[in-house]
């Protein structure tokens, strides 16, 4: 990978992965570059902000993914193994490269030079409202940005979602989930940090405004906003993927359903307290977001990609 791409693939995960839980929280999100023949993406199990240099990297023959993914002859009951052995097949060794993630089909499927997926709570709040008033969020969304978007409603990760990632939009809008830049350029991440901003004032979400315009530490956040019990909620996939290991955190309290995240927990285990301190921004600004619905939160967790990633990041905790 030259010089040039490793900088600008570094430069944009510390970008996204410090806006931390509002984009990302614990090892989610992911971002790309293609070059060539080839993608270079953050590997499975890293942070976003634990990208540097070659570290955290993977490198992919995307080509050969896209030719196999294209010609979808997989049977249902095998196609997440085929596409677990896809993953590992196309991610090509080298010195300190790591395994491309479960989410590169959509990277590889897209055209453009630059993808960036993250679990953008706005983005969440955009499809929930869309659900609510389609025409009012498509209406503005019209009048706010003149680039391509679409909206894929809650799928399972992985192989299910990159079959959904059709055309060549520059965003999409991924229910439940969270969303995908695309783009011939990399200014895309701030054109979405604008929209994003003017989508909470529209909207009325002035508590995530202001969190994405403050510059406050982890600890004061979390302190903040996630020391009162809440119900556990599963509000996008690495909930589901973790949810055996928040639980263990989670502490009973004496009313019903009601759990509590032990703030002394959370330098234990930070990627957890990151996604209960989303979770728990989720459940105050929109008490009555929808869950991932059961049918996929019960598989996501078995799926061959998510295990592997849960195994790389016990790896290198
Ligand atoms: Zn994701």
């Amino acid at each position: 990978m030259s010089e040039v791409f490793k900088n600008r693939l570094s430069q944009l995960c510390t970008k996204v992965g410090r806006q931390i839980p509002v984009w990302t929280q614990g090892a989610g999100g992911n971002i790309s570059i293609k070059e060539g023949n080839r993608l270079w993406i953050k590997a499975t199990g890293y942070r976003l902000d634990e990208v540097k240099g070659s570290v955290g990297i993977a490198q992919v023959d995307y080509k050969k993914m896209v030719e196999v993914l294209h010609q979808n002859d997989w049977i249902e009951s095998e196609a997440e193994e085929n596409y677990a052995k896809l993953i590992r097949e196309t991610t090509l060794p080298g010195l300190g490269l790591g395994l491309a993630s479960m989410e590169t089909g959509f990277h590889a499927l897209l055209p453009g030079k630059y993808v960036a997926h993250f679990h953008s709570l706005a983005s969440l709040l955009l499809y929930h409202e869309l659900a609510k008033d389609r025409a009012r969020v498509l209406k503005w969304l019209q009048q706010k940005t003149d680039l391509e978007c679409a909206f894929v409603p809650v799928c399972r990760p992985g192989w299910i979602l990159s079959g959904k990632i059709k055309g060549h939009a520059s965003l999409y809008f991924l229910e439940s989930h969270g969303i995908i830049l695309h783009s011939d350029k990399d200014s895309l991440v701030e054109e979405w940090a604008i929209l994003e901003k003017d989508f909470c004032k529209d909207f009325n979400y002035p508590l995530l405004y202001s969190l994405l315009i403050e510059t406050k530490t982890f600890t004061e956040l979390f302190q903040q906003f996630a020391t009162e019990p809440m119900p556990f909620k599963c509000y996008f996939p690495d909930i589901a993927v973790f949810s055996e290991r928040i639980e263990k955190i989670l502490e009973p309290t004496s009313t019903r359903d009601h759990l509590l995240f032990p703030f002394s927990a959370v330098d234990k285990d930070r990627d957890m307290a990151e996604l209960w301190l989303a979770t728990q921004l989720i459940f105050q600004m929109c008490p009555d977001f929808k869950e991932v619905p059961s049918e996929i939160t019960s598989v996501v967790r078995d799926l061959p990609t998510e295990k592997l990633r849960r195994q790389r990041e016990l790896n290198h905790a």
